[in-house]
């Protein structure tokens, strides 16, 4: 078999990265082996604002615009929805965050994000005594459905192997590679945290960081909108929401704990004031960089090995724009910004 590229890794990186090969008419084959769910238990939020500080996340504006109308695409092609558009509503802790909110919400590349006014609170079940700040053009992904169907596109052209990619068994040649019986020009590694396995880029600076999320039933709650106070609760109809997620710096086992369950029990207590019960409990590891940018490039000695990860906790609205500047940069020699090539690192 001879393709243009080996993708390894189906989460956001690899999708989005498939989806620009194809785009491209480029032949790929995807290898998978479920060994990572930072993906599939994502939120799936997308939001240009950063909901501590009420300033843009960087390069927002190109990154968003790209993601819509990449996940619009995919939404035709695969026949299904994805993009559920939904307002967040940031609970206040002060009338300082209310002003701050305020002189925010004029700045020009937040102006089209951040509603001025301040939102009482009319939910009994919601304490936020100072109101809420509310964010529009917002909204969430279901990841989890899209690479549900995405793999099942891939498993019907016969271009996804869903097994373990084993190292090992790469041969670097002069035009490409060779793994098992397949040639090709590339191998491009979507692995998430499972970098961490791979000989070529495991030196790359990774501080990983799990995140756990619970999903509660709480009928009494009634709310369309997204909150975010200590954490996020994400309406998914029938009374169902999501709620996380923690950050763990130090624990690396991919399993929700009971620890993990319990801070966001209490963090949930401090601003939902109605039964709830808890029906799921999910874990999984964000590919976090040290300086919080995405690893994009090839490898200094073996030029066929190419990356794209460091996704970390924004891959909603990052993966589509850096799996297009990836392909640019490999078949086009369009250089890499220093911000997000893996030369910065070596
Ligand atoms: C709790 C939580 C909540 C989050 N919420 C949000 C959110 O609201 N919005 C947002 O934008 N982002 C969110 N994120 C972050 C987002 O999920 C990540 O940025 C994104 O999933 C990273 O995608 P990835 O493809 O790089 O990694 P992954 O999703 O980890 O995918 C890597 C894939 O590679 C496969 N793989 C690894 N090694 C091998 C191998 N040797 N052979 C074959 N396959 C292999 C794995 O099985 C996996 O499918 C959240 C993350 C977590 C954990």
């Amino acid at each position: 078999m001879k393709v243009d590229y080996i993708i390894v890794g189906l989460g956001l990186a690899g999708l989005a990265f498939a989806e620009e090969l194809t785009k491209q008419n480029k032949s790929f084959i995807v290898y998978e082996n479920r060994s990572q769910n930072s993906s599939l238990v994502a939120g799936g939020m997308y939001n240009p604002v950063i909901l501590k500080r009420f300033t843009p996340v960087w390069n927002a504006e190109e990154q968003l615009r790209v993601a819509l109308d990449f996940y619009k695409k995919l939404e035709e092609k695969l026949n299904s929805s994805y993009d559920h558009k939904i307002n967040i509503y940031r609970v206040f802790k002060s009338v300082e965050e209310q002003n701050n909110w305020f002189l925010a919400s004029d700045k020009i590349l937040l102006q089209d994000f951040m509603d001025a006014a301040i939102i009482k609170n009319e939910n009994k079940c919601v304490l936020a005594p100072f109101g809420f700040g509310k964010l529009v053009n917002t909204g969430r992904i279901d990841v989890n459905s899209l690479i549900h169907d995405y793999r099942t596109l891939l498993f019907k052209k016969k271009v996804l192997k869903e097994e373990k990619f084993a190292y090992d068994r790469i041969v670097i040649k002069q035009d490409g590679v060779e793994y098992k019986d397949v040639k090709s020009e590339r191998i491009v590694f979507c692995e998430g945290y499972g970098i961490k396995k791979n000989p070529y880029f495991k030196y790359l600076p990774m501080r990983e960081a799990k995140g756990e999320l619970i999903t509660i039933h709480a009928p009494e709650l009634k709310v369309d909108y997204l909150i975010k106070a200590a954490v996020f609760v994400m309406p998914l109809g029938d009374d169902i929401y999501k709620v996380g997620a923690t950050f763990n710096w130090k624990d690396k086992s991919p399993t929700p704990t009971a620890e993990g369950r319990q801070e966001l029990e209490r963090k949930l207590n401090t601003f939902i004031r109605c039964k709830y019960t808890i029906v799921d409990h999910l874990a999984g590891i964000r590919p976090t960089i040290i300086d919080r940018r995405p690893l994009l490039g090839v490898h200094a000695e073996y030029k066929p090995l190419a990356i794209l990860n460091g996704l970390g906790t924004r891959g909603v609205m990052i993966a589509p724009l850096m799996a297009m500047k990836l392909f640019e940069y490999l078949e086009h020699n369009i250089p890499l910004d220093n911000e997000v090539s893996i030369a910065r690192f070596r």
